[in-house]
């Protein structure tokens, strides 16, 4: 979609030229891989957020659930501030003091024993694959290793990610494709007991099962915890790795730290991205010790883990803790939950449900109603607050977990406005 054809879809959002933003400018120089929302941003405030015309928005995105403290928040402000003045890039050919001290954040609080910092979510999947590959030549012996991943995933934009990603869009035009990947439905056990015995012919079988504790893009749908408990067990009983991706709901966004803490196990690896740094890039992939089979010169990442995007990640963390943030999020989560309930009952022809962990929650459009979850994301643009789709059905809501009740009263009204427009 052009970013004019946006435009030209929106019901009540006027765009008028800005004195300093020109898109057609930004579009004659930067490849369209987004069909771009037409306000162009230039500052923010905790969960408000300014365009270039000066209006104010509501900031229910948070760059993707990424903006774990929302905008200019002074721990992260200062933190960064003076790590840039210290020493912000060196090389992992040396010791990188902050970066020990997040991997001992975060050892600390999570099930894991060790990590590798990278840039992004998709780096970390790929080191996660790599790592479980790695672990099926050397420990189990297993000629062709394969990775079972769920349909409807997201997983990265890399070649083995989006291989991963079980959604043949993302993998259109873009073939051939990786091999040694497998799909099986999200939420069926029965499925998972079918594909570990059918791809089993002794130099072929599956080593490693990749699942989101709840898929995000794939339209916000949480893992059912028996579901979870019985692939643990299976893992455990067959030697396969469980590997999570927790980009999109690990480090508080579920109002518990990590995701996989809903579902009563642990993963045997598992990655972080989107919310470790508030937004400075990192990627991290953390295993137990057992399958940290790495050793010098398997893997590496120039930028990963340099000292400014650990410190940023360690200011973070920590202000997750001393700002009781998971508290908030339960709380905000419950609250944003109850009033988007309120608006499923008020109009069950066009909203089909509500669902959700914490602060990752979508709101599904009823299948026989045209409209779409674009329609209302643009909508409640027109009201001053940003939402963003989880596919073609779903609108989601990640705000960053800061976020407060005033705020979450006003995200519910606004999609209330929005939906009540729509409705036939
Ligand atoms: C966003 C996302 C990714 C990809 O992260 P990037 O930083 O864009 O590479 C991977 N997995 C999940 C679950 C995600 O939500």
């Amino acid at each position: 979609m052009s970013p004019e054809m946006v435009v030209q879809n929106l019901p009540n959002l006027q765009v008028s030229a800005s004195a300093d933003f020109d898109s057609s400018e930004f579009d004659r120089y930067v490849m369209s891989t987004y069909a771009r929302f037409p306000i162009a941003l230039e500052r923010g405030d905790g969960c408000k957020v300014w365009d270039t015309q000066g209006n104010e928005y509501l900031d229910f995105v948070a760059g993707i659930a990424t903006c774990t403290l929302g905008h200019a928040h002074p721990a992260l402000v200062e933190t960064v501030s003076q790590q840039i003045q210290k020493l912000h890039h060196v090389s992992n050919l040396y010791y990188v003091p902050e970066q020990g001290k997040l991997a001992q954040w975060l050892v600390e609080h999570s099930c894991a024993d060790r990590a590798f910092f990278c840039n992004s979510g998709a780096e970390a999947n790929e080191g996660a694959i790599k790592l479980a590959r790695k672990y099926a030549h050397t420990v189990l012996n297993v000629a062709e290793p394969i990775i079972l991943t769920a349909k409807a995933s997201f997983h990265g934009r890399t070649l083995a990610t989006i291989t991963a990603t079980g959604q043949p869009k993302y993998q259109k035009n873009f073939d051939p494709l990786m091999p040694g990947f497998e799909y099986i439905p999200y939420n069926d056990i029965e499925a998972v007991e079918i594909a570990i015995a059918a791809l089993d012919n002794g130099k072929r079988r599956v080593v490693a099962i990749m699942l989101e504790a709840l898929q995000g893009e794939g339209g916000v749908r949480p893992g059912e915890l028996d579901y979870f408990l019985r692939v643990r067990q299976l893992c455990d009983e067959k030697g396969i790795l469980l590997i999570l991706d927790e980009v999109q709901v690990g480090v508080g966004r579920t109002g518990k730290f990590w995701g996989y803490e809903n579902l009563g196990i642990e993963p045997d690896i598992f990655t972080s991205a989107k919310g470790l740094a508030g937004g400075i890039p990192i990627g991290a992939m953390m295993c137990k010790a057992f399958c940290d089979v790495f050793s010098p010169g398997d893997h590496a990442s120039t930028f990963g883990g340099n000292p400014f995007a650990c410190a940023a990640a360690l200011a973070v963390c920590q202000t997750l803790e001393t700002e009781h943030l998971l508290h908030n999020v339960q709380e905000r989560g419950e609250q944003l939950r109850k009033g988007l309930r309120a608006i499923a009952s008020a109009f069950p022809q066009v909203v089909k449900e509500v669902r959700g962990w914490g602060l990752i929650n979508g709101l599904e459009l009823q299948p026989e109603v045209s409209l779409t979850s674009a329609d209302v994301v643009k909508a409640a643009i027109a009201e001053g607050v940003l939402l963003v789709p989880a596919g073609p059905k779903v609108v989601r809501f990640v705000p960053p977990l800061i976020v407060s009740p005033a705020e979450v009263e006003t995200a519910i009204a606004a999609v209330k406005k929005a939906i009540a427009q729509f409705h036939p």
